[in-house]
């Protein structure tokens, strides 16, 4: 392991800038706190940090590795203990130059700050904690952080950072302990599960105020977030949306993400993927985590044991609505919230504003064209006033197909974009592919 101890702030930043690259869990909505005088900077519930990079990842954060030395040595990882790179740490203060900075210079609306493990859990979350208390207490950032919790860290260091951070993360990485097992040998379910069950007790004693008031804090106010690794072991779409439904319900977690996984070291247990990261899979289980979050749906109704994973070519909505077509058509002027939000083409948005809009009077199409519905991929599964759109084959195939070719389009743009790539600090910007409007709607409201 190469220990740089002399690189200049520059040389640490692009260092522990590319290496917190495959941490994809970092889209910062939910907290809300206003700029005060003397202080610096402010969090707002909604679009903080909402731009997207050509992968549709959220750029807008400082996101760093406080350090990437690591006494561990999971396969995946670029920074396991047995690779040989350039290893380097901020200190407390560094980090907080380069936020105050960056935020004055209006690049960043907050920070991420993610670390490998130096030389322990605790010693390292110490660091991270001062970090945050310097930020907080000294130089009054009041912008948006969010910050790992390192499994095995002391309990007491883990609710020191969720008082000065926005939102927390414990990354589960792999969905299964036998994965775990395989792939990350120091770390276990267990150790994961514990900060993450510590955190959501803590957000639910906030809530109930339960937690002694503190002054002008909170307890991780923007919730918890973790990720997943999709492609790096075995396990089934069915799977890892059952493992992230188990999430959302037991742990009360605000967001799982799902990371394509990317092979950047040279092991005999990872998997090859010669076609690349596995990104149709990623956003497959994107869309389908909408669906479990804001529309209502189960994992077990979109996946089984005899169909374990998504359809490459329908999005996992399209694809249940097809296979349940006896559910179909949905009379737009009758059918309650919940059976519209079934209805593919109709978002969370578009539902509303058909609910609140029908009371004054029937509605027609282009009514729902100017609601937001995606009338291409609805128009198999509505009616307005008993009417159809236009007349189609109302098989299973013929609908399939129909859905299949708009799809397949968006596949391969998934396919063919630019792959797995981050923006960095250092690049000039220049973003390529910008993401559509409906894509950019389609992230935000989740319209599928
Ligand atoms: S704990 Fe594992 S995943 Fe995290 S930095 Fe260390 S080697 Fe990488």
């Amino acid at each position: 392991m190469l220990i740089q101890e002399h690189l200049t702030l520059r040389e640490k930043l692009e260092i522990l800038t590319d290496a917190a690259k495959y941490d994809v869990a970092c889209t910062s909505s939910g907290a809300d706190r206003k700029g005060k005088k003397g202080t610096m900077g402010s969090a707002v519930p909604a679009g903080i940090c909402h731009s997207f990079s050509a992968d549709g990842r959220c750029i807008s954060l400082l996101k760093i590795l406080f350090t990437n030395e690591c006494i561990y040595d999971c396969r995946y990882c670029v920074n396991r203990r047995s690779n040989d790179v350039v290893r380097t740490s901020f200190t407390p203060e560094e980090v907080c130059t380069l936020t105050m900075e960056f935020y004055r210079r209006n690049y960043i609306e907050g920070l991420f700050l993610s670390s490998g493990i130096l030389h322990s859990p605790d010693y390292t979350m110490e660091l991270i904690c001062r970090t945050l208390w310097k930020l907080r207490h000294e130089h009054h950032f009041r912008g948006y952080i969010h910050v790992k919790a390192i499994p095995g860290a002391d309990p007491a260091l883990i609710e020191q950072a969720g008082f000065l951070a926005d939102r927390m993360s414990v990354n589960l990485e792999l969905p299964t302990a036998e994965g775990l097992r395989t792939l990350a040998p120091g770390k276990t379910r267990e150790k994961i599960l514990l900060p993450m069950r510590q955190i959501q007790r803590g957000i639910e004693a906030g809530k109930q105020e339960l937690i002694p008031y503190r002054r002008d804090s909170a307890f991780v106010p923007a919730g918890q977030s973790t990720q997943m690794i999709v492609g790096a072991t075995p396990e089934s779409d069915y799977q890892m949306l059952s493992v992230a439904e188990a999430l959302y319900q037991s742990y009360g977690l605000k967001r799982v993400f799902y990371s394509a996984f990317v092979r950047v070291n040279d092991d005999s247990l990872l998997p090859a993927l010669p076609g690349g990261p596995p990104l149709l899979r990623e956003h497959r289980l994107y869309q389908a985590d909408w669906l479990l979050r804001y529309y209502g749906f189960q994992a077990g109704e979109l996946l089984s044991e005899d169909r374990p994973n998504f359809n490459v070519l329908l999005d996992p909505k399209c694809d249940w609505a097809v296979r349940h077509l006896e559910q179909f058509p949905v009379e737009v002027n009758r059918a309650d919230y919940y059976t519209l939000l079934r209805v593919p083409g109709m978002g969370v948005k578009s539902a509303r504003r058909i609910v609140e809009a029908r009371r004054h009077a029937a509605l027609d199409f282009p009514d729902l064209k100017r609601f937001g519905v995606v009338l291409k991929r609805a128009m198999y599964f509505i009616t307005c006033s008993g009417r159809v759109m236009m007349p189609f084959r109302q098989d299973q195939d013929a609908i399939a197909a129909s859905l299949a070719g708009e799809e397949r389009r968006r596949a391969w743009e998934i396919g063919e974009g630019n792959a797995y790539r981050q923006m960095s600090l250092f690049d000039d910007f220049h973003i390529t592919v910008p993401p559509t409007a409906e894509d950019v709607s389609g992230a935000v409201w989740g319209v599928m």
